[in-house]
């Protein structure tokens, strides 16, 4: 056993150390990298669509390349992009610096004599904006941004198509969509272990970044027919962009395995904080935080029709940072839109409100998660007790929640009280409030939430590493008896899709590779003449 326990020190030390690499040393010792020859991204100019949203705001690199198109452009593009720069910053500042900032906006962009002035706005927007200084108030600098993301999707948009920024952008998008293999990537300690095989850590050789990899074992997923499951894993987690859910960032294969690569969780599940700590359960102040994270979470998912279905404190991971993220998406599910059974006319409240009906249940689950974080036991089974299912059952659908464990205060007693309404009318969540607007959250300033802003009440050690030892997790049984035919080949090559574009792109400008490739090589005289 002392080997083993020296392992697993090795595995421990290799993978904490190259979560501390310094990214800019370990880009100083690679060959040099080269974005691909512009006369190959013809086709690629087709297949990225012509969507403003996608191309220039929601994709990064997209984004970063449309906002110095416009800056490099003229001073109205420029002051476009200025403005809708600070408008952003004054949502997310804190509520002691906002009167400031937002005098800074009104002098700079909304006074005619100043030459930050929108001029671009016309009709009632620029109507607005000339009022605005005198009659302050949030919606109309909201229609004022709205004004300006129109007039930029406008003439802007078309000329950047057509502009050397966007050939650029195809060149990125055709390195992004090289072919993924295991030489991508250094490999780590495991993490953990799920139903198809083990979770562990690797790095991307080139960028540094660490990422959590979640392998599923081929002839397991056939044998088991786990091969839908998988799939839905896959396309929930690419069609997810959210701080608050662990996000994909490539999906490819191997002779052997499938092949997952997220978020790196270093802090363990919430799980493991509410029992394995010292004093069971956790402070209010976490719970509160957590809480908000995994509503912000769930919101999202129901925001692309997407139930969960599998919230609980053991799939809620910590990362190195003590923010949380929402994992194991295996069992989610994607609700068909629109979908509805019966004749216009006809159909009660509950068939046309499916949608929330269906989404209900990860409220409920919820409401159960935070009495878990407070008392260290489930409303309705104590912990570690030996209970009949069925009993479980009779006391969910007929026993009120009782609050006789635990330290729990009015407010939190009261949320939870509300998401395990047993009527799905009364649940909170359930019709169009936000839960976050409840008391419970009276500290929280939810835009710094959203944005990732607020201080975690605990941050998790920079040397320990939150998971059993590596040597604790049973090697699975080796399947034998599979053999894979056409529809297995077909069905690897549509999990197999390579990098996620959100995702890959913010490696490439947080590792540092984007103003690398960017800055250096595109000549900003060739480009200017070209524009002009
Ligand atoms: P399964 O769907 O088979 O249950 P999970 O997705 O829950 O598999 O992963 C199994 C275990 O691997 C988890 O319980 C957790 O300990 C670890 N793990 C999963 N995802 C991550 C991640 N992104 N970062 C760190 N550890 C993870
Ligand atoms: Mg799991
Ligand atoms: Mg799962």
């Amino acid at each position: 056993t002392e080997l083993v326990g020296l392992d697993n020190l090795v595995a421990n030390t290799a993978y904490l150390r190259a979560q501390q690499i310094d990214r800019k040393e370990l880009r100083k010792q690679k060959i040099s990298l080269a974005l691909p020859r512009p006369a190959r991204t013809s086709a690629l100019r087709t297949s990225v669509g012509k969507e403003f949203e996608s191309l220039c705001e929601e994709q990064p690199i997209g984004r970063k390349l449309f906002h110095q198109f416009l800056i490099n452009t003229n001073i109205q593009y420029f002051t476009a992009v200025e403005f809708l720069e600070e408008v952003s910053t004054w949502n997310f500042v804190e509520d002691a610096s906002k009167e400031q900032v937002k005098q800074r906006i009104l002098n700079k962009f909304c006074q005619p004599d100043s030459t930050s002035f929108l001029f671009f706005l016309t009709g009632k927007a620029a109507e607005t904006c000339l009022q605005l200084s005198d009659d302050f108030d949030e919606v109309k600098l909201e229609q004022i941004r709205d004004a300006t993301r129109e007039f930029l999707k406008g003439k802007p948009f078309t000329e950047y198509l057509s502009s050397p920024f966007f050939d650029r952008f195809l060149q990125w998008k055709e390195y992004e969509n090289q072919r993924i293999s295991d030489k991508y990537f250094y490999e780590f300690r495991t993490l953990g272990k799920g139903g198809f095989g083990e979770v562990c850590a690797v790095q991307v050789k080139f960028t540094g970044q660490m990422y959590a990899c979640k392998k599923l074992d081929k002839r397991r997923l056939k044998k088991k027919r786990g091969e839908r499951l998988a799939l839905v894993e896959k396309h929930v987690l690419e069609k997810v962009n959210s701080l608050f859910i662990v996000n994909l960032a490539y999906a490819y294969d191997n002779k052997t395995h499938l092949c997952l690569v997220m978020d790196l969780m270093t802090g363990g599940d919430l799980k493991f904080h509410i029992y394995h700590l010292g004093k069971r359960g956790l402070s209010m102040e976490r719970v509160v935080f957590y809480t908000a994270q995994i509503i912000t979470g769930i919101l999202h998912l129901h925001s692309i029709d997407i139930v969960y279905r599998d919230m609980k404190p053991e799939n809620v991971l910590l990362d190195g940072r003590g923010h949380c993220r929402l994992s194991d998406l295996g069992l989610a599910v994607e609700l068909p839109k629109g979908k509805m059974a019966g004749t216009t006319g006809y159909m009660a409240p509950e068939i046309l409100k499916q949608e929330s009906y269906r989404m209900s249940v990860d409220w409920w689950a919820l409401g159960c998660s935070i009495y878990e974080m407070v008392a260290a036991r489930l409303p309705f089974k104590d912990f570690r007790e030996k209970v009949q299912n069925d009993e479980v059952t009779r006391r969910t659908l007929e026993d009120e929640c009782k609050f006789l464990h635990g330290s729990f205060d009015a407010l939190s007693k009261d949320l939870i009280t509300r998401f395990l309404k047993k009527r799905i009318a009364l649940r909170l969540g359930c019709g169009n409030e936000d839960p976050r607007s409840h008391m419970f959250f009276q500290n929280i300033n939810l835009h710094r939430l959203e944005a990732g802003l607020v201080e975690p009440p605990w941050v998790p050690k920079e040397n320990v590493v939150y998971a059993k030892d590596a040597g604790d997790f049973r090697s699975s049984s080796v399947v034998n008896d599979v053999v894979f035919n056409d529809k297995d080949e077909t069905f690897f090559q549509e999990f197999s899709t390579g990098a996620v574009p959100i995702q890959w792109q913010k490696e490439m400008i947080e590792s540092g590779v984007f103003e690398e490739l960017n800055v250096s090589r595109m000549n900003e005289s060739t480009l200017m003449s070209r524009m002009c």
